[in-house]
C-alpha cells in the first residue's frame, strides 16, 4: 500500500516514483487516498500503470489530513499489508512513523535501494553513509528517496476504486491554516530547473532581486540554503537539503552556496549542477559539473540578461 500525497486535485509527482519502488516487490499495489472531495482524483489515479486498487477515505474532516487521523486509518487497514510505503516528504515523514508505532513495527526512512528479501540501502548522516538494513518485521513500513526510483506512467491502468468509511476524527490536533507561496514558478519539488541562493545574498530584498530575473528567464523554481532561510531571506518551504526539500532537477544552479553536506544531500541527484561562488576552494565546486568563480552580484544579473536573449 502506498500513501498518496496530493492537493485534492493532483497527486504529487513523487507518488509515481513510490509506486515504481513498490513494483519491486512484485505483488499487487493499492494506492491510499485520504482527503475530502477526492472522487475525481481517485478516478485519475485509477489510470496509473501498475496500481490494482485505489482505497479512498473521503470525509470533511480529512480535507487536510492530520497525522493522527491518517495514521489511525493506515494502521487499521495496514494489518492486511506486507508493505506500506510513501515518498520521503514532509507529509509522509509526519505520518509513517506513527503508523509503524501503532502497528508495533520499526520503520525505515529514506530508502535509496530495495535489494530484495526485505533488505534496503538507506541514507544516513546527510547522505554520507549508506546503511544496508534487513528488516524482520511482518509489515515493512518505509519512505523512499523518490529520485532513486523510476516513476510509473499514467497510461492505461484500470484500478478498482474502493470507498471506505473514515473513522471519526481523533481531535488530537487541529488544522489552523496553510500559507502558500503564490507564484507562477514551478513547484520546487517537481521543477526541471532550480536555482538556489545562499546566505551570501545578504538580505531578503537582494535574494529576490538577484535570483528572480534569472529564475523567471529560465522558468526555474527558487531554492535556498538553510543559512539563507535562518537569516530570513527566504521562506522555510524552499529550503533545499537534509532538513528541507530533496530535489533532483535537470539543472541545479547553486549561487553563493558553500556546499555543506546537509545542503548537498538535498540536490546531489540533480543531472547537471552549476555553481557560482567567489571562493575557488568552495566545497560546492566538488559537486558541480560547471563552476564559475565570480561575484554573484555581477555574474547572476549578467546571466539573466544573456538567458533572456536566447
Ligand atoms: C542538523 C543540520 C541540518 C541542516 N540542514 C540543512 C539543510 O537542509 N539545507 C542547508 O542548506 N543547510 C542545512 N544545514 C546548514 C549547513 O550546515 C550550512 O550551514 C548551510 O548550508 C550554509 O549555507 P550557505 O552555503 O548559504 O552559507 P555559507 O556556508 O555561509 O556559505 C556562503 C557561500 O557564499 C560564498 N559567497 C560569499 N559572497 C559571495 C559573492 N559575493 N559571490 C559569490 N559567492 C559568495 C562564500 O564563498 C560561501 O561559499 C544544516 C545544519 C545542521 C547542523
Amino acid at each position: 500500500m502506498i500513501l498518496a500525497e496530493h492537493d485534492g486535485k493532483k497527486l504529487n509527482n513523487v507518488v509515481f516514483n513510490a509506486i515504481g519502488a513498490a513494483e519491486i516487490f512484485g505483488g499487487s499495489i493499492d494506492l491510499l487516498i485520504i482527503g475530502k472531495g477526492v472522487d475525481e482524483l481517485a478516478r485519475l489515479a485509477s489510470k496509473i500503470d501498475g496500481v490494482d486498487k485505489i482505497i479512498k477515505f473521503d470525509a470533511p474532516h480529512l480535507e487536510h489530513p492530520l497525522a493522527e487521523d491518517a495514521a489511525n486509518i493506515i494502521s487499521e487497514i495496514g494489518q492486511d499489508y506486507r508493505v506500506i510505503l510513501a515518498p520521503h516528504t514532509w507529509f509522509s515523514r509526519n505520518i509513517l512513523p506513527r503508523v509503524a508505532a501503532l502497528l508495533d513495527v520499526s520503520m525505515i526512512s529514506d530508502v535509496l535501494k530495495i535489494t530484495g528479501d526485505n533488505t534496503y540501502i538507506r541514507s544516513t548522516y546527510a547522505g554520507n553513509v549508506h546503511a544496508t538494513i534487513k528488516s524482520d518485521e511482518p509489515i515493512q513500513v518505509f519512505t523512499v528517496h523518490s529520485s532513486k526510483f523510476k516513476a510509473v506512467g499514467l497510461n492505461g491502468g484500470d484500478a478498482l476504486i474502493v470507498d471506505s468509511k473514515a473513522p471519526e476524527p481523533l481531535n488530537l490536533s487541529r488544522w489552523e491554516k496553510e500559507r502558500k507561496i503564490e507564484s507562477d514558478r514551478p513547484p520546487l519539488i517537481n521543477a526541471k530547473v532550480v536555482i538556489s541562493g545562499g546566505r551570501s545574498l545578504g538580505s531578503a530584498e537582494k535574494f529576490n532581486e538577484v535570483l528572480s530575473p534569472l529564475a523567471d528567464n529560465l522558468g526555474a523554481a527558487i531554492g535556498a540554503t538553510r543559512a539563507a532561510v535562518d537569516a530570513g531571506y527566504a521562506p522555510n518551504e524552499i529550503q533545499v537539503g537534509q532538513t528541507g526539500v530533496v530535489v533532483a532537477p535537470e539543472l541545479y544552479i547553486a549561487i553563493g552556496v558553500s556546499g555543506a553536506n546537509q545542503h548537498i544531500y538535498g540536490m546531489k541527484d540533480s543531472r547537471v549542477v552549476v555553481a557560482i561562488n567567489n571562493d575557488p576552494d568552495a566545497t560546492i565546486f566538488q559537486f558541480a559539473d560547471y563552476g564559475l568563480v565570480a561575484d554573484l552580484f555581477e555574474a547572476v544579473p549578467e546571466m539573466a540578461t544573456l538567458v533572456s536573449k536566447t
